[in-house]
């Protein structure tokens, strides 16, 4: 791909916003919000879109999300969505800087909650905002249309809610006009400035789960007079770890029970146990057996300890498909963004993104941008640095991502809109 005179002119002025993108990072850092809450950074995003003049912006999209509409001064019928989350989890936040959030929820289902951007959307929403200031400004020489989406609840609404990328779609996000290609990243613990992609399923497929065992209550010191929910429930989650023996080894699963809400007490046999738990597949096609194996075990185990279990799967998220005719199509734009030597394919992961309701149905890609203080070793696994911060996951309570680097993130977005806008990125004529 040859380079474009407006390249350059996005890289300045991406340097020119790169101070406040890192104040808004800040801000909302300070301030997180749980899914579904995200009104402050609903309010902080559709200001900072009307002072630039977009030519639509909708709030309240499926709770507090933010669509913006920038129509570029130049013929063109292409539509990027650029995309990012805005939600935070309720872990502490131990990152060490002196923004770091001290809000805890009280009111949230489930809760009180500590808060915090242990994902990193802090960086995502403040990084999109930064590209709609350059896009924003380069508008009269885009042949096309920007759509901006700025989502709330990715980590998953409360379970009696509906939140997230789906109910964006379904309150019409996308509907008008409808993208030709969406784009996203996530901040990632590996070196800083590198891009990490994926052909295949860059995220893996994921749902909850929720399993009620039954018994009788009854005092602890007569326990055949009812029906102790626990020996099947300490049953089932044994059997749950043998359940990846039952699955193709070469196609990941994993099945993990996180929290369990007993309501007996040391000499009380309560009614039912609820064990909360995530299934999570590399190869999709494999989601619907795990069910229905789980189903069965949980099933079959109560049973046998004359207890009843009901089995729900909720909040299911499709993976996250990177085709190889987009990343091909996407690589010159990436490689000229980040260097050569940056751009790096990165392993599987079941990890989940909600994104994939965008990119899987209008195309596009959605990729890795690494944030810490680390370097590739030789098998190219990230490892910390001498002197550095360490290596930290996301949704750690230590989680921490480099402000100098957000820029980059700007960068990306900007050229891959213009780069699909002018019909250099694209997979279809
Ligand atoms: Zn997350
Ligand atoms: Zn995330």
């Amino acid at each position: 791909m040859h380079d474009e005179p407006l390249h350059p002119d996005l890289d300045r002025r991406a340097d020119d916003v790169a101070g406040q993108v890192i104040q808004w990072r800040r801000h909302l850092h300070r301030y997180p919000e749980l899914p579904n809450r995200e009104s402050g950074t609903e309010r902080l995003v559709a200001e900072h879109l009307r002072s630039l003049g977009l030519d639509e912006v909708r709030t309240g999209v499926a709770g507090h999300g933010v669509v913006g509409v920038l129509r570029g001064g130049l013929p063109g019928d292409r539509v990027i969505a650029l995309r990012a989350d805005c939600d935070a989890l309720p872990v502490p936040d131990l990152c060490g800087a002196d923004f770091a959030s001290e809000a805890v929820d009280e009111d949230y289902p489930g809760g009180p909650f500590p808060v915090s951007h242990a994902c990193g959307h802090d960086g995502h929403t403040a990084m999109l905002m930064g590209a709609a200031t350059v896009l924003a400004g380069v508008r009269e020489e885009l042949p096309g249309t920007v759509l901006f989406l700025f989502q709330p609840a990715e980590e998953g609404p409360p379970v009696d809610e509906k939140g997230g990328a789906r109910e964006m779609l379904a309150q019409g996000a996308c509907a008008d006009p409808v993208p030709t290609m969406a784009f996203g990243m996530h901040v990632t613990p590996y070196p800083k400035g590198y891009l990490g992609y994926r052909v295949g399923n860059q995220y893996g497929a994921s749902c909850m789960v929720r399993i009620v065992v039954k018994g009788k209550q009854v005092h602890g010191s007569t326990p055949w007079q009812g029906v102790d929910p626990m020996p099947p429930t300490g049953a089932i989650i044994t059997g749950i770890g043998q359940l990846y023996r039952q699955l193709d080894a070469f196609d990941p699963v994993t099945v993990t029970i996180g929290h369990i809400e007993d309501v007996g007490r040391f000499n009380i046999i309560g009614e039912s146990v609820t064990l909360w738990g995530t299934v999570r597949c590399i190869d999709e096609a494999d989601m619907s057996d795990v069910q229905k194996r789980l189903t069965t075990l949980a099933d079959h185990t109560a049973q046998a300890y004359h207890c009843t279990a009901t089995v729900e799967f909720l909040q299911d998220v499709p993976a996250v498909h990177n085709s190889a005719p987009w990343v091909e199509a996407a690589l010159p734009t990436f490689r000229r963004v980040v260097g050569d030597d940056k751009v790096v394919e990165t392993g599987a992961t079941l990890g989940y993104d909600d994104v994939s309701e965008f990119v899987n149905a209008y195309g596009g890609l959605y990729v890795m941008l690494g944030v810490q203080d680390a370097e590739l070793n030789d098998d190219g696994v990230p490892v910390p640095v001498e002197g550095g911060r360490g290596i930290v996951v996301n949704h750690n309570p230590g989680f921490y991502l480099d402000d100098d680097t957000l820029v980059t993130g700007v960068r990306l977005h900007a050229h891959v809109a213009y780069d699909h806008l002018t019909g250099a990125l694209t997979t279809r004529e």
